[in-house]
């Protein structure tokens, strides 16, 4: 018995013994299915920030160092990347997407970007045009901003090209909708017809409706354009995907969406077309309730975890709907306020117990204190130990006007500020009208936040703006508009170092959806998800970073974007 025992010992003792050896030779040593090299490589890593080439294996990367180690790692089958002195970051990460009305939004009628009234309604015009009569025309993004006329679409720019056609177009910011009188007449809207709770038809000086629809009424419209096919959703959802991946993402954080389109990325990712990870919010309501329900669904390989519910405490500042705690500078009233607490407390309280995290969009002053208010009181209810998620991460999406003393909340709550980094080129040329001066100061706040503690990550909200990492880089490092204007009273100050703004685009966004342990940095272990650009972000000047182009985007080891 006792030689037996002897015998098994040393035989383990001369396994282990070769096993060593072997590996100590590199015999065995494990090879990649690709490496890249030559290269500027940034990891999000403090701990070594830059590196000359990684290794990666199955959806994973195994090396991270100088390109003369990196051989050891090169066997037959492995796929040599030569960066070509390109460079890469770990996978960026756009923290607030729409994807499905991104999809729509390429597929669509586009209305971004058009600088000019006239062009925009000549746009709709055609696309009517070559719509058959009494379908639906739906256009989205456009933005009077630049415009020279300085005001919103009207039914009347819309009507004498569209009297067999209903017509809608959401203003960029999805807060507020244009209709024409065919879309009107469809949906029953009369001169007399009340505001709805939360919402508002706006009138002209008369009385009469201009075609506008703002927050809550936009749904007196829309609950009649008939809904898209799972067929249509699907087509959408790739087109998103798609393009999100051109751009050089390999994470969208969706704010808000139903298990139906879920199940349609679940089809997308299982023949094999999934171009970037998501992870994903549920709407508020029944969707929300089903979450709970079910609880949050983590994937195996990490592509699709679903874990939030979004909701909404206010509109947008761009329409008015932002709820203030002080009046509008520019317009009587503070705004909208979009959420109730009877309603919202339950919910969060319940999704404490089951580990869901709650992201709730807040934009004014007022619906920021309301938040917190609800988050804290939510937070006192249950203790750490009831938590299924010790850690529960809620987010503030957009965070954009914080009252002084409600920032060290954030702090004092761990409460992460997810903002909007691309809007500020635009909202600059209206948010001093809108908040004055004063106000301004506690207004988009970036550095301030993050140099207080506070856990800090963004987003580009896209469809509301493209949804392009150029722009939001470059967003968070000058803070002005592509001419670098910016107003007196912008706080041009609050802008990111280039290693914060990285950081923003990639770790941090990785910690608000609970991924910082497998994604947000590259280091051994971690997914090997990369975007590789042209241009070094980190050294040119921020403007040239919109010359850049993506040149690959690699999600879980595969190439799903090449230039
Ligand atoms: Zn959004």
């Amino acid at each position: 018995m006792k030689n037996s025992v002897i015998l098994i010992l040393v035989a383990a003792a001369v396994i282990y013994i070769a096993f060593f050896y072997r590996e100590a030779d590199g015999v065995d040593q494990v090879k990649a299915d690709m490496v890249l090299k030559n290269g500027n490589i940034y990891t999000a890593n403090d701990a070594q920030w830059i590196a000359e080439a990684v290794a990666v294996k199955d959806d994973e990367i195994i090396f991270v160092g100088s390109a003369a180690d990196a051989q050891d790692y090169v066997g037959e089958n492995t796929n040599m990347i030569d960066l070509v002195g390109n460079t890469v970051f770990p996978g960026l990460t756009d923290a607030h997407v729409h994807i499905k009305w991104i999809g729509q939004r390429e597929l669509g009628l586009n209305l971004q970007g058009i600088d000019d009234l006239g062009e925009t309604v000549a746009k709709i015009k055609k696309y009517v045009e070559k719509t058959p009569e009494g379908e639906w025309v739906v256009g989205v993004g456009w933005i009077e901003k630049k415009w020279k006329e300085g005001r919103f679409l009207n039914k009347d720019d819309l009507d004498p090209f569209s009297p067999n056609h209903p017509v809608v177009a959401n203003r960029a910011g999805e807060h507020s909708i244009v209709a024409n009188s065919k879309a009107m007449e469809i949906a029953g809207i009369t001169r007399d017809t009340p505001d709805p709770d939360g919402g508002q038809i706006l009138k002209d000086e008369n009385g009469e409706l201009t075609g506008m629809f703002v927050d809550n009424a936009m749904a007196l419209i829309r609950d009649h354009i008939p809904a898209p096919s799972r067929e249509q959703n699907k087509r959408s959802l790739q087109a998103g995907f798609d393009f999100m991946s051109r751009m050089g993402w390999a994470q969208v954080q969706q704010a808000g969406g139903t298990y139906n389109d879920i199940d349609i990325i679940k089809e997308i990712h299982s023949e094999g077309n999934l171009k970037t990870s998501i992870y994903y919010a549920m709407n508020m309501g029944e969707e929300g309730r089903k979450l709970l329900d079910r609880g949050p669904e983590i994937s195996e390989d990490r592509m699709i975890d679903i874990k939030g519910i979004k909701y909404f405490a206010d509109g947008a500042l761009g329409s008015r709907g932002a709820a203030l705690l002080e009046p509008y500078d520019d317009a009587e009233g503070k705004g909208l306020q979009l959420i109730d607490r009877e309603e919202a407390l339950p919910v969060y309280i319940e999704a404490l117990k089951k580990g869901v995290q709650i992201e709730t969009h807040a934009i004014g002053d007022y619906a920021n204190r309301f938040v917190l208010d609800l988050y804290e009181e939510a937070f006192n209810a249950v203790p750490a130990s009831e938590r299924a998620e010790p850690d529960p991460r809620w987010r503030i999406e957009h965070a954009q006007i914080t009252h002084p003393d409600d920032q060290k909340r954030y702090k004092e709550l761990d409460i992460i500020a997810v903002v909007e980094a691309s809007t500020v080129k635009g909202d600059l040329y209206f948010a001093p009208d809108r908040i004055g001066s004063e106000r301004l100061g506690y207004a988009y706040l970036w550095k301030s936040l993050i140099d207080q503690g506070i856990r800090f990550t963004a987003g580009t909200d896209a469809p509301v703006e493209v949804g392009d990492p150029r722009v939001e880089f470059f967003s968070l490092v000058q803070r002005t508009d592509f001419n670098g204007f910016y107003t007196d009273d912008w706080h041009v100050e609050e802008k990111l170092s280039h290693a914060q703004a990285l950081k923003t685009m990639t770790l941090w966004a990785a910690h608000a959806a609970f991924q910082d342990d497998i994604r947000g940095s590259i280091e051994v272990g971690k997914k090997a998800d990369f975007s590789v650009f042209d241009q070094d972000w980190m050294q040119i000047e921020p403007i040239e970073i919109m010359d850049s182009e993506t040149v690959m985007t690699i999600v879980g080891g595969k190439v799903t974007y090449e230039r």
